[in-house]
């Protein structure tokens, strides 16, 4: 599937779009929604907003991290998270992890090595694993889909719901729910609701390409 890389000449609220969707949703029962999740810290706005609206189950996508061992931290940080959630709210989150594949994932990938972050790399990036999370949700019967990745400031959120749409004409099954979680304060919520629970953050996006970068941050920045 290919994302054409033009950016829209005026930025879409879809925030707004998503309040429109969650205003006419059927509550009993919930609708079932497929959550795709890169982490732990970037779940916890989503999260909060999500669980009331929807039966939500999360599916960890995320062969683009790079080691394993921090594959493995942050999966186990959004375990940690989910833990707290349940205690604290009683949101009861399922929980699918597929298949690791870092070698396979990053084929595609490194032909685009020297594109800066946030470019066309990232652009593939995200399509792949939304459209990995998204095939699944389509197979599954869930009723929606959507990412927590546009909580990010970092991140290019008009482009999520570029490729969110485009994957709803090809699995016409699930619908996206279009979101902007940033919006209305919702990366700041969720940076508090890290700090409660003391959750792990990391400091590079989760490549080894963001990985190297992150090294030479830390190395400069130890230097006295
Ligand atoms: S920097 Fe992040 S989004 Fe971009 S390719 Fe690497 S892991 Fe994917």
């Amino acid at each position: 599937m290919e994302i054409k890389e033009n950016k829209p000449k005026t930025k879409v609220n879809y925030q707004d779009i998503c309040e429109k969707i969650v205003a006419n949703l059927p509550q009993n029962p919930k609708p079932r929604l497929l959550l795709h999740a890169c982490c732990g810290p970037c779940s916890c706005y989503p999260l909060t907003y999500l669980c009331p609206l929807f039966d939500v189950t999360i599916y960890y996508a995320n062969s683009n991290i790079y080691p394993k061992q921090e594959y493995d931290h942050r999966l186990a940080t959004l375990r940690e998270l989910l833990a707290d959630l349940k205690r604290d709210r009683g949101f009861d989150i399922h929980l699918i992890v597929p298949p690791y594949d870092n070698e396979g994932y990053m084929k595609p990938l490194l032909p685009l090595k020297d594109e800066p972050e946030g470019g066309k790399r990232c652009f593939l990036c995200y399509t792949m694993r939304m459209e990995e999370a998204y095939r699944y949700a389509a197979e599954q019967g869930y009723d929606y889909f959507t990412t927590v990745m546009t909580v990010s400031r970092q991140k290019d959120s008009q482009k999520f719901n570029e490729i969110g749409k485009a994957l709803s004409a090809k699995y016409p099954s699930v619908s996206y729910l279009f979101s902007d979680f940033k919006k209305n304060k919702g990366q700041e919520i969720g940076t508090s609701i890290r700090k409660q629970y003391d959750l792990y953050n990391q400091d590079y996006c989760g490549c080894q390409i963001s990985y190297e970068e992150a090294l030479i941050r830390r190395e400069r920045s130890a230097k006295p």
